[in-house]
């Protein structure tokens, strides 16, 4: 199979003809003579596979029900340029979180998005920056139930607040077993913060939601976040944070240090109306999700239209483009195998038009999407 277009991230490497044999990328070639067939045009552009790390479900599935159809979601993300992602499992009672973690672990078929773990999100949270989250089951960290949760594998970021009693132990002991901590829905002051950030936490959630406002005397979370190398997440969809403000976090934070991320709910892909986040009922209006009262409960906006809106924001595209890939590889500790477009790499590749919408995406050497072409000229 042969791809064709820009190869601009993480570098300019021009106009190329990238070829796949298998499962890995074979040859990077300057295309002077492109071959026929190949997927894409001189206009088109072939990034790495998009990587999300924080999707509470899509398709009607949601990630905090046991039933949830993982297979499913892993072949429609495709459609949207997603070839990774952790499905997160959002604030439940104890006894759901096994059936939770032993659902999504399922078996990776080449040509569908890979689940690279779970995101654990809660329930160790304050219970005063709860947002969508069931205040019912928000409880201090227990380091007995994390155990618990490991047993079942496969848990690669816990979101949690750091103010809280047992939040210490429960840090080291996951960020000793190469677990992801992340800062978020708190109340930590800067220095409880910092202090989460020197036990091992690398990561910040959803910079701005679930978290006090940066004040100039009280800086809190969300100043350690800027003001630190702790990565950040960030929802990218022109509501959950102003695009002024994304603006300003993309000219602050280091290359590296940004991550986009969906937030993605149950009503993902599907018409505007009510759908459930772990039993929460909410309304989408077809770019995010809401609880009755307005508070936001996620996204619905698809992860490249955010990489568009970053770019559309100034950014560059490459440092957009490593914010959606590289970053979240890097994070995740997968930045060998993942997040480049590289020869004797994985074959995890995505070709955009000039409007970030995806013509095809491939997993593991396969394709498992191709965009139908109706402008396609007719013959005759
Ligand atoms: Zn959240």
């Amino acid at each position: 199979m042969h791809l064709l277009g820009q190869l601009f991230a993480p570098e300019d490497r021009g106009l190329a003809v990238v070829t796949v044999e298998g499962d890995r990328v074979t040859a990077i070639d300057v295309a002077s003579d492109p071959p026929s067939g190949a997927i894409g045009g001189p206009d088109a552009a072939i990034l790495p596979g998009l990587i999300d790390i924080q999707v509470n479900g899509a398709y009607r599935q949601d990630f905090s029900d046991p039933s949830a159809d993982v297979a499913l979601v892993s072949r429609r993300l495709l459609e949207y340029g997603v070839t990774a992602f952790l499905p997160t499992i959002i604030t439940s009672e104890p006894a759901a979180y096994g059936p939770c973690l032993e659902n999504v672990n399922v078996t990776w078929t080449p040509g569908t998005a890979r689940v690279l773990g779970v995101h654990i999100e809660g329930p160790f949270l304050n219970p005063k920056r709860t947002g969508t989250h069931n205040k019912a089951w928000v409880r201090p960290p227990d380091l007995v139930e994390v155990q618990g949760w490991l047993e079942h594998g496969g848990v690669r970021i816990v979101t949690l607040a750091p103010e809280l009693p047992g939040a210490d132990g429960v840090i080291r002991y996951l960020t000793d077993r190469g677990v992801v901590v992340s800062l978020g829905h708190s109340d930590a002051t800067y220095s409880e913060a910092a202090a989460g950030a020197a036990l091992g936490a690398s990561l910040g959630t959803h910079l701005f939601n679930a978290m006090p406002p940066l004040l100039h005397r009280a800086p809190g979370l969300a100043g350690f976040l800027l003001a630190g190398h702790t990565s950040v997440s960030l929802i990218c969809d022109g509501v959950h944070v102003a695009p002024e403000v994304v603006a300003l976090v993309a000219r602050i934070k280091a290359p590296d240090e940004l991550v986009l991320i969906t937030d993605a709910l149950a009503g993902f892909g599907e018409p505007i109306g009510r759908y459930e986040l772990a039993g929460i009922e909410f309304v989408s209006d077809g770019v995010v999700g809401r609880l009755p009262d307005g508070t936001l409960s996620g996204s619905l906006l698809p992860l490249n239209r955010a990489l568009k809106n970053l770019v559309g924001l100034g950014v560059a595209p490459a440092a957009a483009v490593q914010a959606a890939t590289a970053n979240p590889a890097k994070l995740l500790g997968l930045g060998d195998s993942s997040g480049r477009v590289e020869v004797g790499r994985p074959a995890d590749l995505v070709v955009v038009d000039s409007d970030w919408e995806v013509i095809a995406t491939i997993v593991g050497g396969a394709l498992g999407y191709e965009r139908s072409s109706r402008s396609r000229p007719k013959r005759g």
